[in-house]
């Protein structure tokens, strides 16, 4: 099953940013329907999860985990729909299996398939997985801005709110 998964992984990944920027236009059109002065602003809430089961770690600062994801729920609209999506992962089993047999690999993207995209040894940074939803989000809106909105030149603009401690 997991030989099945990574075969149409590309695939899924590519029609879910496709759906997140197809609601983004709708999360924007209902702004214009509303008659919002900017209809591109757009309300989102951030949240995180670590794959860690415990608040910190005993030999650094820090949450103990290899993995953070952070999701983009839109607040404009009752249906609260994700509207982006970060993962930042240290994890790479090809880089690790490098290493092992004596290959001086760092990764991310030190080699061909690296699932890496954070170095590990650093952190897990909240306000990057955030930047990286306002970049996302900032390409959608600009993505989505379609001539079914009245030929509105949509300014890419997206209010974050402050993130809960
Ligand atoms: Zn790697």
């Amino acid at each position: 099953m997991q030989r099945q998964a990574k075969m149409v992984s590309k695939e899924i990944t590519a029609l879910n940013k496709i759906d997140m920027a197809e609601k983004t236009r709708q999360v924007v059109e209902v702004n214009h329907l509303r008659g919002d002065a900017n209809p591109s602003t757009i309300g989102i809430a951030l949240d995180g999860r670590y794959n860690s089961t415990s608040f910190g770690s005993a030999k650094k600062p820090g949450m103990d985990a290899s993995q953070g994801m952070s999701l983009g729920i839109e607040t404009s609209t009752p249906k609260k729909w994700i509207v982006a999506r970060t993962l930042q992962t240290k994890l790479c089993w090809t880089g690790a299996w490098l290493r092992g047999k004596g290959y001086d690999v760092n990764c991310p993207g030190g080699h061909p398939d690296c699932t890496a995209n954070t170095d590990r040894y650093d952190g897990l940074s909240e306000q990057a997985m955030g930047k990286n939803i306002g970049d996302q989000l900032t390409s959608q809106v600009f993505w989505s801005s379609t001539p079914r909105l009245t030929g509105t030149v949509l300014e890419p603009k997206v209010l974050r709110r402050p993130h809960k401690p």
